[in-house]
């Protein structure tokens, strides 16, 4: 596909950040460029439409997964959640905690956000070791939602976050 061709060559690889020996992949740079941010965000529809046509809700995470989450949404007709880092959502909440490489961390979510039953995609910018996409599924399934399936721009496939996943999960460009 030229398209995801043109996304691969677009996103900007940065050595040693945020900190030595780690190589951060930059989406932004596709987003910077309309006509290739428009490929991207036509072929997370696409497949979206493809492999979960009944899809109900789009949940994105904090906060690379909003950029994604919100435009696929609109594209789809469906309603767009937040699944947000502790402490920036107000009202009744369910929250998680999942393990970083030093220490923990909190995701929440409103509780009447998701119902029960109800079909969920959920979209983030990047798969690396999985410990953040493993967390959102936890919590989408604590409010009673069921994952179809997890959407990435990119997967950083030699940390194998797949393996922490017990939900399909679709990567665009794979590095
Ligand atoms: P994981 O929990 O899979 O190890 O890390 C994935 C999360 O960290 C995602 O929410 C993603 O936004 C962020 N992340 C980790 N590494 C990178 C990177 O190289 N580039 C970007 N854009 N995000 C990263």
């Amino acid at each position: 596909d030229k398209r995801v061709e043109c996304i691969t060559k677009k996103i900007a690889s940065y050595p040693d950040f945020p900190k030595p020996g780690i190589v951060f992949k930059d989406i932004f740079s596709v987003l910077a460029d309309p006509p290739v941010f428009k490929d991207l965000m036509v072929i997370f529809e696409e497949r979206i439409r493809a492999i979960c046509p009944d899809v109900e809700i789009i949940v994105g995470l904090e906060s690379r997964g909003f950029l994604l989450g919100t435009p696929l949404a609109l594209a789809l007709g469906v309603p767009f959640v937040p699944v947000r880092k502790k402490g920036k959502l107000p009202g009744e909440l369910k929250q998680v905690s999942y393990k970083l490489e030093y220490g923990t961390d909190v995701f929440e979510a409103q509780a009447n956000s998701v119902k029960p039953g109800q079909k969920v995609v959920i979209v983030d910018d990047l798969l690396a070791t999985g410990g953040t996409m493993k967390a959102a599924c936890d919590l989408v399934t604590s409010l009673g939602g069921a994952v179809a399936v997890c959407f990435v721009c990119i997967e950083l496939v030699d940390l194998k976050g797949r393996e922490q996943l017990t939900k399909p999960c679709d990567a665009i460009v794979k590095f």
